[in-house]
């Protein structure tokens, strides 16, 4: 993991706004989502490369206390995390400075406690995790709650509307403001007003179970990567284009769902996922895009001190718009379609759900070292050239924009290879998270949850850091947007499945029947 760390005793306290609201759900205020429910009961009733699977697994976990009923304590929190001022936004290629906030930028974090491992998941409204953010948020938390790295899962919504993440790793090349002052303080508090979250959810953990299942939402994710009539795959070809023949990939219309009920039966939080990519709203204003609304929807049914964590699962090649439909496809209407509709399915699910009959929990990671994507010397000269003239206008063709910064971050990088870590969380026998640092292609994480022996596995991407676009082997082949911009060479992707699966089964087989 990363090494570096900057002091942040001088920025804590300059950075926090005093208004900044911290929400723990609280067991008193649970009581009277009952109704909600009783309303909701009756309403809706490789060539895998030779490289090495490197570094340790790091491993915690629970084997024995399957058969222990009730032990499982879960609690809830969350924490705004919207910039306090104006703050380069993230997203795109180019400079934007933040005028407003449409909705705020949250952190949630659910803690589960079996008596004897604890585990957090958090989720966080931005556009990706950093190395650095998930190191210091980690050791903040163990220091804090003695809860280890390990057991520590911190995943990115993608949202598009957030802010540039500062990068304190000085090779790598600046980028749209992200190496700004507003962006380096926003940073520099960020890991502190995460565990405000933590802080929140630990104070008020109580007594819970678990239900769990997958529900499933159809036509709303689109692979945007097709086959063309000249033989070539692109990617986003616009709609109602002539040329296109067929999709180059799936979509993946799983819904992982796990509904956390205290010891009276009352709902008091939802865990969902979905797989697609989160850039609806656009736009000068911060905003959660999607899950915004979800929280909103779910919120009107259950009540708004209920807890609704949302995660990104993978959707490097899947997002929201259907070619085939000549209507926009963007802005917050559309961000409140999506969201309604992903909202309606969880609500259609619920009464399918299983409750999970054992508490055990696990939890293991593994850094898994990567080979970087190959260039000539020749194409250095070239990326060289391309960045120098960044800031002309008009600016360099966007896909010599994208293919110049991975060179420049893959030369960054000197002679080591990319460090992805690969992180299981699971429950008993029966409910599964997995965690990986990138935009992961759809079909990767299909892999994944086909070869997972637990019954519920969801996946969160862009978690514990990001090493960009994670293409299919076969889609290297094919080129475009994502195979240009993916700084890990052919084969990367599909060495993070099979160390989430070896993960998945090591924990399934070591928990008891
Ligand atoms: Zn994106």
């Amino acid at each position: 993991m990363s090494t570096w760390r900057i002091d942040l005793s001088n920025f804590r306290e300059s950075c926090h706004r005093k208004s900044r609201r911290v929400v723990p759900v609280r067991p008193n205020a649970l009581r009277t989502w009952r109704a909600h429910v009783l309303f909701l009961g009756a309403g809706l009733c490789a060539a895998v490369w030779i490289f090495g699977m490197a570094g340790a697994i790091f491993a915690q976990g629970n084997e024995t206390s399957d058969t222990a009923q009730p032990t499982l304590r879960v609690g809830f929190g969350k924490s705004d995390i919207t910039p306090a001022r104006p703050t380069p936004m993230a997203g795109y290629y180019g400079v934007r400075f933040s005028t407003g906030t449409h909705d705020p930028l949250w952190s949630k974090a659910t803690i589960l406690d079996d008596g004897k491992t604890k585990v957090v998941l958090i989720s966080i409204d931005l556009i990706a995790t950093t190395p650095w953010m998930v190191a210091e948020t980690r050791e903040l938390i163990r220091e804090k709650f003695g809860i280890p790295e390990d057991c520590v899962m911190i995943s990115a919504t993608h949202s598009h509307t957030g802010p540039m993440l500062y990068e304190p790793d000085e090779r790598l090349p600046a980028r749209f403001g992200n190496q700004t002052d507003e962006a380096k303080q926003y940073m520099l508090s960020l890991p502190s007003r995460i565990l405000e979250s933590v802080a929140a959810a630990e104070s008020y953990s109580i007594p819970a179970s678990l239900h769990h299942g997958i529900g499933s939402e159809t036509k709303l994710a689109f692979n945007r990567r097709f086959f063309m009539t000249d033989g070539t795959v692109g990617w986003n070809p616009g709609k109602l284009n002539p040329k296109i023949v067929r999709e180059a990939g799936p979509t993946d219309d799983g819904l992982p769902m796990i509904i956390v009920q205290d010891d009276q039966s009352t709902p008091i939080g939802i865990l969902s996922s979905f797989a697609i990519h989160l850039d609806t709203v656009g736009g000068t204003e911060w905003s959660a895009d999607m899950p915004f609304t979800i929280e909103q929807c779910l919120g009107r049914v259950f009540g708004p001190n209920r807890h609704f964590q949302y995660a990104t699962g993978c959707c490097g090649d899947v997002n929201h718009i259907d070619v085939r439909s000549a209507s926009r496809q963007g802005g917050h209407q559309e961000a409140a379609r999506i969201g309604t509709r992903l909202s309606g399915a969880i609500l259609r699910n619920l009464n399918a759900l299983q409750k999970a009959t054992s508490t055990g929990i696990q939890a293991s990671r593994e850094i898994v070292l990567l080979p970087k994507a190959p260039h000539t010397e020749e194409r250095s000269r070239w990326a060289k050239e391309v960045l120098s003239k960044i800031s002309d206008t008009p600016a360099p063709p966007f896909m010599d924009m994208v293919e110049a910064y991975r060179i420049a971050d893959v030369e960054a990088r000197g002679d080591s290879l990319i460090e992805a870590e690969v992180q299981v969380i699971t429950v008993g026998r029966e409910i599964a998270w997995v965690s990986l640092p990138g935009e992961i292609f759809v079909q990767l994480g299909m892999s994944i949850k086909a070869g997972s022996p637990f019954a519920t596995t969801s996946i969160h991407e862009l978690a514990n850091g990001s090493i960009g676009y994670v293409p299919t082997q076969q889609a290297y082949a094919q080129g475009n947007y994502e195979v240009i911009s993916a700084r890990c060479a052919e084969g990367s992707g599909e060495l993070l499945v099979a160390s989430a699966l070896k993960q998945l089964r090591a924990q399934f087989n070591a928990k008891q029947q």
